[in-house]
């Protein structure tokens, strides 16, 4: 049986969000479907409605942070019934079978691009179906549009604190204090890190000390050639243009610097002093299923939580608009009000 189901879609590269009608195909074995209560909105939706990453197929329903309670499940699923709520995150499938798949990275699957949330249809929506191994039971007690925030803003930054700054109580900065960065400011401060937060905005000093930050420094050439050779992990949150060479000598000898999110920016530098301070670079993408259970256990034990505004999905338009003119204070989660299906 098929079903029709309401929601918002970009119909070609670069159009705005506009009511959108289409009609959801019988599930598959593995598949449950959500019926979608908060949606987040993450900067990538706005890179995917730019058809920035050439894996979008128009029309386009955004939308990857997704909260809400299971409405129909696979013959297969298991775990998972109907009234459980719920996250789901930018990932909502993999192949299984690839060797990062069986290793339990599947946010490194083979067939990636495929894996996507946003495959058929998002999650600016009434519903949405994915593979049940990828709708997380969330815990009882965290509210939803906090929970939809931390299913993608939230284990991208998780993961990379989680790999190279949980032990040993290491000197970390996050640069860029936006929707990922102040949640990453938390998390490194839960790990027990001397965390400095790294922001082109001055305004913001105050709420990064809230936020968990130990130090506060502006990210120009002259505040950061002060903190050159300092820190054992930079975590790089920003989408904007940087001086990558300064950020990189920040670094300790032996340091790291891991990227989050997409900045519309070349990586620049000398790599003279990447060899002699043996300085790694590493990109890190989502998370994989056991991290991001672990990730939600964490957040709520530490009360971990963005900090977020509400709008009412009939206004996917205007909240796109805010975050992709960067005034989103940190992040915005639509509540649905589509009926539900
Ligand atoms: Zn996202
Ligand atoms: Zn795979």
């Amino acid at each position: 049986m098929s079903l029709l189901v309401k929601g918002f879609a970009a119909k070609a590269v670069g159009q705005p969000l506009e009511p959108f009608t289409y009609e959801s195909a019988q599930l598959g074995e593995q598949e449950v479907r959500v019926s979608i209560t908060h949606c987040g909105v993450c900067y990538t939706d706005i890179q995917g409605m730019e058809d920035h990453y050439g894996i979008v197929t128009f029309p386009f329903v955004p939308g990857h942070e997704i909260v809400g309670t299971v409405s129909e499940v696979g013959r297969a699923v298991s775990g998972l019934k109907e009234g459980d709520r719920v996250g789901i995150g930018w990932q909502g499938r993999s192949c299984m079978h690839c060797e990062y798949c069986l290793r339990g990275e599947e946010q490194l699957c083979v067939d990636i691009g495929n894996c996507g949330t946003w495959e058929p249809y998002g999650g600016f929506a009434a519903s949405v179906v994915v593979d049940g191994r990828f709708a997380y039971p969330l815990p009882a007690g965290m509210p939803s549009e906090v929970a939809a925030v931390l299913m993608c803003a939230g284990i991208s930054v998780y993961s990379p604190l989680r790999a190279y700054a949980a032990k040993g109580s290491p000197k970390v900065a996050v640069a860029g204090v936006g929707g990922l960065g102040h949640l990453a400011l938390q998390f490194a401060h839960a790990f027990g890190c001397e965390v400095t937060a790294i922001s082109s905005s001055p305004g913001k000093k105050k709420q990064a000390l809230k936020f968990g930050a130990d130090h506060f420094i502006l990210a120009d050439e002259d505040s950061l050639r002060q903190v050159r050779l300092n820190y054992d992990l930079l975590l790089y949150t920003s989408h904007g243009k940087s001086d990558w060479t300064s950020l990189l000598y920040s670094l300790k000898t032996n340091g790291r610097l891991a990227v989050v999110g997409f900045p519309d920016d070349q990586v620049m530098f000398d790599p003279l002093e990447l060899v002699v301070h043996q300085f790694s670079m590493t990109g890190s993408f989502i998370g994989s299923r056991a991290g991001m259970q672990e990730m939600l256990a964490f957040a709520q034990a530490h009360g971990i939580a963005p900090k977020l505004e509400l709008m009412p999905m009939s206004q996917a338009n205007e909240a796109v608009l805010k975050v992709s003119q960067n005034r989103a204070r940190y992040r915005i989660v639509l509540v649905n009000d589509l009926v539900p299906v």
